[in-house]
């Protein structure tokens, strides 16, 4: 068996009462402070920690501490600026705002920091009973309309009542402005398949427009090219065979005559081409006839 400090009956006794003591010390001590209550003051109140004495509790709801300005709980949207971009739906983790656009045929306001606002949202759910209450989507709202409240406390009883509908537009609305909107582009592309059908047949026209006497183009005939007969350029000079005197016999001088005349003949050739090109003279080659001796009667 465990003895006390005295280790002893006796102190024992003595240990039990002077602890005894000690905390019913504190607890009159508490009991007497507890005549006054502290104020609800903010933590970021100056005088925060300067309450060490009075009741620390609340009576909550009916009172309670102050929430600080950048306090993150329930979302708000401010739908007379909300320009239905689907930025915070795309961006949150959870996936928790559920937004339906419906396109508008004509710009609906401005908002209040300029931004024109062309889209109805036939839908803009928020389910705060699944939001992790991170903030993102309020970080890239462009307007920054949807933002986070200091109100912390909305329990439902019904979790169905956690969703929160932002939505500007009834459902009968919703169904108009879409009718509205698909009639005006029903009657955009017939317009423009009107215009598609219009135009060729004004080119048509212009064509046969074209085409009449009026402004028909003269036709240019072609001159006649008549063949060009190129003159007989007849051989001035005469024939060897008509100046030279009919050989009957071939001597030795006559062929080395013959050899020797041969390439100046040629170049003779050569520089009358060069000269006249278009007429070449026909050089007639001498007749030679071979030499019949007449047989002697013997
Ligand atoms: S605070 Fe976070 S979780 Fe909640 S709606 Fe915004 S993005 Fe989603
Ligand atoms: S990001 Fe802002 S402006 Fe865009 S749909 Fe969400 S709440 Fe509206």
């Amino acid at each position: 068996m465990q003895k006390g400090a005295n280790n002893s009956y006796f102190g024992n006794i003595w240990e039990g009462i002077t602890s005894s003591w000690q905390g019913l010390k504190l607890s009159f001590k508490h009991i007497w402070e507890a005549r006054q209550r502290r104020t609800p003051i903010g933590i970021t109140d100056p005088d925060y920690f300067k309450q060490e004495t009075g009741i620390v509790t609340l009576t909550y709801p009916y009172e309670s501490l102050p929430v600080p300005d950048n306090g993150r709980y329930r979302l708000h949207n401010e739908m007379e600026d909300c320009i239905v971009c689907d930025k915070c739906a795309e961006i949150c983790p959870v996936s928790c705002i559920d937004i339906e656009a419906v396109k508008s045929t004509e710009e609906i306001r401005k908002t209040s920091d300029g931004h024109s606002v062309r889209l109805y949202a036939a839908r803009f759910d928020i389910d705060m009973a699944k939001c992790c209450f991170c903030g993102l989507c309020t970080t890239v709202c462009p307007t920054e309309c949807l933002t986070m409240t200091k109100t912390y406390d909305f329990s439902e009883f019904d979790i169905r009542d956690m969703i929160y509908h932002f939505s500007d537009l009834s459902p009968e609305q919703a169904v108009e402005k879409r009718q509205n909107y698909e009639t005006l582009q029903t009657a955009k592309q017939q317009a423009k398949a009107s215009t598609t059908n219009v135009q060729p047949t004004e080119e048509k026209t212009a064509e046969q427009t074209s085409t009449t006497p009026a402004t028909a183009k003269p036709v240019m005939k072609k001159p006649a090219i008549k063949p060009v007969t190129k003159p007989v350029i007849t051989d001035p000079t005469p024939s060897i065979s008509e100046e030279t005197p009919y050989v009957t016999e071939v001597t030795p001088e006559i062929s080395q005559t013959i050899q020797e005349a041969a390439p100046q003949d040629t170049k003779a050739e050569e520089t009358d081409q060069s000269e006249q090109a278009p007429a070449k003279p026909v050089m007639k080659k001498p007749v030679i006839k071979p030499m019949i001796k007449k047989k002697t009667d013997e």
